[in-house]
């Protein structure tokens, strides 16, 4: 029987992971489907109950419904745990749900692809909300010292405390960068959504090697891409590659194969959005 996965969030017409996991299964051989699973903002739970029902083994949520999501499982990996919130649920044999949180492997793997270095360096994350739980821990891993900034202060402090401030977290207000000195920063707010910005001084660019926003540009650069581009930072990347590499630690989890990351690359860059 061909098993069934999916994405559930409020919304999710805008999602390319259909084909993204089509192209996985293609890849692997594997005997399944991917669907979008749209439910109402009070509806995770039910929308759930009803996909394990028709047969589903496992989702990727996403907002709001990443923190619901951990709540709902009976087990969660270590990064799911850490962050407050899962992206992955494993519907498994024995009717328990086990929650991961794929993002920060996701990133950490697109920074090796790209040749960005982590280890040793000092990194900004601007950003406090889901997504920047997710990065936090696996970038640590990597060897990376953190400070994050965001434009509610009090949402930065709350997560660097709840993630553990130490030498290697700390939380750094926005009005502090004109001079700090970075080597790589990280744009996990949502505002190239919006086409728009974070309200960065232009002085951090001088000294920065490389940037990285984590909204996906669908074949252009985001509006934080072109930012850093126009300030002289010519590794500006968007995030393509941390989708599908999030993707593909997902699909590893229900699925126990590894995608060909680097064919799909080609692949998503070859797309006429
Ligand atoms: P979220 O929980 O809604 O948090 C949004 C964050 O963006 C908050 O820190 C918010 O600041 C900030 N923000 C929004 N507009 C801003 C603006 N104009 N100026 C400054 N800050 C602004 O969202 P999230 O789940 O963390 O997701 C953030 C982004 O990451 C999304 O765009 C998502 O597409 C992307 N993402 C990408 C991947 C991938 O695989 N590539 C994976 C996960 C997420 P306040 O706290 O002040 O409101």
């Amino acid at each position: 029987m061909t098993d069934r996965y999916g994405l559930i969030g409020h919304p999710v017409a805008h999602s390319i992971s259909p084909a993204i996991h089509a192209l996985f299964a293609e890849q692997t051989g594997q005997d399944m489907t991917y669907s979008l699973l749209p439910a109402p903002p009070d509806g995770f739970r039910a929308a759930v109950a009803d996909f394990v029902g028709a047969g589903g083994r496992g989702v990727n949520v996403t907002l709001p419904f990443k923190e619901e999501a951990l709540r709902l499982a009976d087990e969660a990996g270590p990064h799911a745990a850490a962050a407050g919130a899962a992206n992955t649920l494993v519907f498994r044999d024995d009717r328990t749900i086990y929650a991961a949180n794929t993002d920060g492997v996701g990133l950490a793997r697109d920074l090796a692809a790209l040749g960005l270095p982590v280890a040793g360096r000092e990194l900004l994350i601007v950003g406090a909300g889901g997504a920047s739980r997710g990065i936090v821990r696996p970038l640590l891993e990597a060897g990376a010292r953190l400070a994050v900034a965001n434009r509610t202060r009090a949402r930065a402090e709350a997560l660097v405390r709840e993630l553990g401030a130490s030498d290697a977290l700390r939380c750094v207000p926005l009005d502090a960068l004109a001079d700090a000195r970075f080597d790589g920063v990280i744009n996990a707010t949502s505002a190239s959504l919006a086409d728009a910005t974070p309200a960065l001084p232009d002085a951090l660019c001088a000294h920065l090697a490389w940037g990285y926003d984590l909204v996906h540009g669908r074949g252009k650069p985001t509006a934080f891409v072109e930012w850093l581009r126009a300030r002289g930072v010519s590794a500006a990347h968007d995030g393509a590659g941390m989708l599908l590499e999030q993707a593909a630690e997902s699909f590893y989890l229900w699925r126990g194969a590894r995608p060909d990351v680097g064919a799909a690359r080609a692949w998503l860059a070859a797309q006429k959005w």
